[in-house]
C-alpha cells in the first residue's frame, strides 16, 4: 500500500486532510471543516468555512446561526479542495443530511463514514457502499453482543402498549436529531395516524424535517394540550433528559419508554427508569458494521469513537488490515 496515506492525518481532535488544511468532524473551532452529519459531537460552531450538505448546513444554522462560510455539497457532488484532493459527499444512512466523505488524492481514495447505519429509515436515502483503500469506520455498537431488531417490532412494542394502556400516555425519550423524526415517522409508516404531541424542545427539529420534505403526520405541542386529561392515550416524544424531570410528572400517568440502541443493556433501561426500552439505533449494529467493512473491502480499516477492540479483533481473524484512532470528544448522546 502506498506511503502510509500520509495525507489524510487522524489528530486527536479531527482528521487532517493534510494537502487541503481541512478537517473533518474537528471538536474544536477550525479555518475549514469538512462535516459529515448535525449531531453536536461532529458539527461545532465556530469554524471558518463548513462543507457539508445542505441539510446538516440548515440543521448547524438551527443550532448555532452561524451560516458564513458554508458551502453546500449534495450527495453525489464532487469538489476540489486546495492541495489537489476531491471531496465527494455520500449518504450514510444516519440522520437528515448525513454523509460519508470520500477524499481522493495521488490516486488514494479513503472514505471517512461519519455515524451511519445500514437499516432503511424513511427520513434519510440509504447508505451507498463505495469502494476505497481506507474505510474510516465508527464503531459504536461494535460488539458481538449488538444486534438491533427489526424496527417494526419495537414499533410493534409502542402501539400495542398505547392500546392496552387508553388511560395513560406513553413518554417516549429520542435524541432531538434524528431518532424522534424516526420513531414518529415509523409510526405514521405502520399506520398510526393520530397526532404525536411533542416536548417544547423537539419542535424546530421536527419542522425542519418538515421542511425537507419528510412528513411526520400531525404534531402538537404538549403545552398546546387543552387539559391533562387530553394527553391520554396519545404519545408524546421527548428529549431523553425530560423523561424523568418535573416537566414529565405533570402528564397523565406517563408509561416512561426510551428509543436508543442503548436499550439493548438491561441496567441502562433501568438507571433511566425505563418501563418500555425501545430498542431503535441510527448506528450500525455488529452485523451491520462487519458487512460493510466486508462490502467496501478496503485495504485497511481505521476505526474510531466505540468499541474498537472487538472490531479490530474480527479484522485480524480474517486477515484484515484494521487500526485504531484515538480521536476525543465523540458522545454517546446520538445513539
Ligand atoms: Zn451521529
Ligand atoms: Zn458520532
Amino acid at each position: 500500500m502506498p506511503a502510509n496515506f500520509a495525507w489524510i492525518r487522524p489528530e486527536p481532535w479531527g482528521i487532517h486532510v493534510v494537502p487541503a488544511d481541512h478537517w473533518i468532524d474537528p471538536s474544536r473551532p477550525v479555518d475549514q471543516a469538512l462535516v459529515t452529519h448535525g449531531h453536536a459531537d461532529h458539527a461545532r460552531g465556530g469554524h471558518g468555512t463548513t462543507v457539508a450538505t445542505p441539510e446538516t448546513l440548515a440543521i448547524m444554522d438551527l443550532r448555532y446561526q452561524t451560516r458564513e462560510g458554508a458551502t453546500p455539497v449534495h450527495y453525489g457532488e464532487t469538489i476540489r479542495l486546495p492541495g489537489g484532493v476531491d471531496a465527494t459527499y455520500l449518504p450514510a444512512g444516519h440522520v437528515l443530511g448525513s454523509a460519508q466523505i470520500l477524499l481522493e488524492h495521488a490516486g488514494e481514495k479513503v472514505i471517512v463514514t461519519g455515524d451511519y447505519k445500514r437499516r432503511d429509515d424513511p427520513t434519510c436515502p440509504p447508505f451507498q457502499v463505495m469502494p476505497c483503500d481506507v474505510l474510516v469506520t465508527e464503531a459504536t455498537f461494535g460488539l458481538p453482543i449488538f444486534c438491533h431488531p427489526p424496527i417494526e417490532d419495537e414499533i410493534g412494542k409502542l402501539r400495542t402498549a398505547l392500546r392496552d394502556n387508553p388511560d395513560r400516555c406513553i413518554l417516549v425519550g429520542a435524541y432531538a436529531l434524528g431518532k424522534a423524526q424516526r420513531v414518529i415517522a415509523e409510526l405514521r409508516r405502520a399506520g398510526h395516524r393520530d397526532p404525536i404531541y411533542l416536548h417544547g424542545a423537539m419542535e424546530k427539529m421536527c419542522r425542519l424535517y418538515e421542511e425537507h420534505g419528510i412528513d411526520l403526520g400531525e404534531l402538537r405541542l404538549v403545552a398546546e394540550a387543552a387539559n391533562k386529561d387530553a394527553l391520554r392515550g396519545h404519545i408524546i416524544v421527548c428529549p431523553p433528559s425530560a423523561l424523568n424531570d418535573r416537566w414529565a410528572r405533570r402528564l397523565p400517568d406517563p408509561i416512561t419508554a426510551m428509543a436508543s440502541g442503548w436499550m439493548r443493556v438491561r441496567q441502562r433501561a433501568r438507571l433511566k427508569n425505563v418501563e418500555l426500552p425501545l430498542i431503535i439505533s441510527d448506528h450500525a449494529d455488529w452485523g451491520e458494521l462487519t458487512r460493510t467493512v466486508e462490502e467496501v473491502n478496503p485495504a485497511e480499516t481505521w476505526i474510531t469513537h466505540g468499541r474498537e477492540d472487538a472490531l479490530l479483533r474480527w479484522h485480524q481473524l480474517h486477515q484484515r488490515r484494521a487500526r485504531a484512532l484515538a480521536l476525543v470528544g465523540y458522545e454517546e448522546e446520538d445513539d
